[in-house]
């Protein structure tokens, strides 16, 4: 008996490890909080969270290149060619889905319903055209320099005015908790990047680099095994930063202590974060399951629980990319999920597939116009719906990056772009469950995937065997 729960503890000591530091996150959180910590000893308080949430970021970009090269190139056209499609028809589905969700909730919900007085707003946003827009999502994924996209973020037309955006929306982020910071250049989320990188374009790039590689035969393998060994080595630093769960400890915690007071939180803004809340739940707790369930048959829930600390990273960082890393090791060490399936699907996902974040875009314009007073017809409500789910494929991975390509759902039909100011305050939280929606649509993805192509994986098996009989 003892040896039996000694057993249990030590094949799930990660995850009570992640769940021991979310509480104690959230405890030392409040518990600090009555001490108005100054703006800088916030940021010493919350020093390891920054550490590992810099860990996860390094790993990003090596991860995302080897992975989708190595899964690419393991594949056989045919095979790649059908789980790509599936992958993409599983994202289409699940993101109209989400968008579905929350313009039902909102419509019914009608979080907007009162006075705009109720909100100051503070400071103005530059109008953009969404055709602008389109295009850089476009561009962005042919990058000219590889090099300057491993490195640096993607400069545009569009992309110089949500710079703007974001340093005011920052401001108001930094001067609600009191202090005089200005927003950093480097923090500015621009769609398609992950803080400096480009990694719409570099997923691009790396598709079709892999499928190459893939094709060359004897002549591609020095390439192939070097994708495969760079993709193997990080994966064993990743296995060492999971380690670090006091770093969500930390992250969690620091947050709770800078966030503003809750009771600011009342009326129109405390609906409609009720609103949002309740349309992630249906999508992450009934949709997403209840898919799992219809086309492998197998235990959605017990799914999830494997991927708890994906999960519970995605709560802390905010950010989809930076989580990556760890659900790759969540899928593929808790879950088994066949390596060939989330090395290509994953990083793809990851980029663009954001069920939540395309809920909450949907949601939020229908809520600015209804605080608006502006009564939207059917077909601004479709013209919202499609922008919404351009908006989230173009939304990098990263903290809040949903807030600024809202500007685009927002422009679309005509509502002030400026209003997204009367969302900010609550946004820091949402992003939180946004991401987390996001990481459980993506891994529930990869699991659909590896079941609807298990027939072209065996094939793949035999294939390979056969080659190592030949040699
Ligand atoms: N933070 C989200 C993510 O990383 C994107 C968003 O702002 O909606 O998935």
């Amino acid at each position: 008996k003892k040896d039996e729960v000694k057993g249990f503890f030590m094949k799930n000591a990660f995850v009570i490890l992640t769940i021991i530091a979310v509480i104690t996150g959230i405890i030392l959180g409040f518990s600090l909080r009555p001490y108005k910590l100054s703006y800088r000893e916030v940021k010493y308080f919350s020093f390891p969270g920054e550490l590992l949430m810099r860990m996860l970021q390094m790993l990003v970009l090596p991860l995302l290149v080897s992975s989708l090269i190595t899964g690419i190139a393991s594949l056989d056209r045919r095979a790649s060619g059908r789980m790509g499609v599936r992958a993409v028809i599983y994202y289409t589905t699940t993101t109209v889905i989400a968008v579905f969700i929350g313009i039902v909730m909102v419509l019914i919900i009608h979080p907007g319903k009162g006075s705009k007085d109720e909100f100051t707003k503070q400071q103005q946003i530059e109008q953009v055209s969404p055709a602008d827009a389109f295009l850089d999502l476009i561009r962005n994924m042919f990058p000219p320099n590889l090099v300057d996209a491993c490195t640096k973020q993607f400069k545009t037309h569009y992309a110089k005015r949500v710079i703007h955006v974001t340093v005011t929306v920052n401001d108001t982020i930094f001067l609600q908790n009191g202090s005089q910071q200005t927003a950093q250049e480097e923090m500015i989320p621009v769609p398609g990047s992950v803080n400096g990188i480009n990694a719409l374009g570099l997923v691009v790039f790396s598709l079709c680099f892999g499928l190459i590689i893939g094709n060359m035969r004897e002549q591609g393998q020095p390439l192939r095994d070097f994708f495969d060994c760079l993709n193997e080595a990080i994966m064993r630093l990743v296995a060492i930063i999971m380690y670090a769960p006091v770093g969500i400890l930390f992250l969690i915690a620091g947050k709770i202590v800078e966030m503003d007071d809750i009771s600011a939180m009342g009326g129109q803004l405390g609906m409609y974060t009720v609103t949002v809340i309740s349309g992630l739940l249906i999508h992450a707790i009934i949709v997403l399951p209840t898919l799992y369930f219809i086309i492998t048959r197998k235990n959605p829930f017990l799914f999830i629980a494997g991927l708890l600390q994906a999960l519970v990273t995605a709560l802390g960082t905010s950010s989809s990319s930076a989580t990556l890393p760890i659900t790759f090791k969540c899928l593929e060490e808790n879950n088994k999920v066949d390596k060939r399936v989330t090395r290509f699907v994953l990083p793809v996902g990851a980029t663009i597939n954001m069920d939540g974040t395309a809920l909450y875009e949907a949601l939020a314009a229908i809520f600015i116009a209804q605080v608006n007073d502006y009564d939207l017809n059917f077909g601004q409500i479709l013209t919202i719906s499609i922008t919404a789910t351009a908006a989230s494929i173009g939304a990098a991975g990263i903290p809040q990056a949903g807030l600024v390509t809202m500007i685009i759902v927002l422009t679309s039909v005509g509502l002030p772009t400026d209003d997204i100011s009367l969302i900010i305050a609550v946004d820091w939280f949402l992003d939180r469950l946004r991401t987390t929606t996001n990481v459980l649509g993506d891994s529930i993805g990869a699991g659909i995937v590896e079941h609807l192509s298990r027939h072209e994986l065996r094939v793949n098996d035999l294939e390979l065997g056969n080659q190592t009989v030949d040699q």
